[in-house]
């Protein structure tokens, strides 16, 4: 497998295992990456570079496929289900893509 998932990730945004960032990238919002391309983006390939780039702040990067913990899906609506949930990774992905600012 070429990613941890043995999914494709092209054109997915994925949360990232916060063991594999630096620590002062842990958070929820710091960990949501956009997933372009790469062998690693496919499954039942050999190689599991995955490219991208981080959705925080845009900068171009690439991931070990392994790195990945999960896809990201907009919650239906754009609504969160039950109690908020400050550390929901779809709702992260919506403050992150609804503010204006966030990207300045
Ligand atoms: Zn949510």
């Amino acid at each position: 497998m070429a990613n941890a998932l043995n999914a494709v990730l092209t054109d997915k945004t994925v949360l990232v295992k916060a063991d594999s960032m630096a620590e002062e990238y842990r958070t929820i919002e710091c960990r949501l990456f956009r997933v372009v391309g790469g062998f690693g983006a496919q499954p039942f390939t050999s190689s599991r570079t995955v490219f991208g780039a981080f959705v925080f702040d845009g900068s171009e990067d690439r991931l070990d496929g392994y790195d990945v913990e999960a896809i990201v899906e907009p919650h239906e609506d754009g609504v969160h289900p039950g109690e908020p949930d400050e550390q929901c990774p779809a709702c992260a992905l919506a403050r992150l893509t609804s503010t204006p600012e966030a990207s300045s």
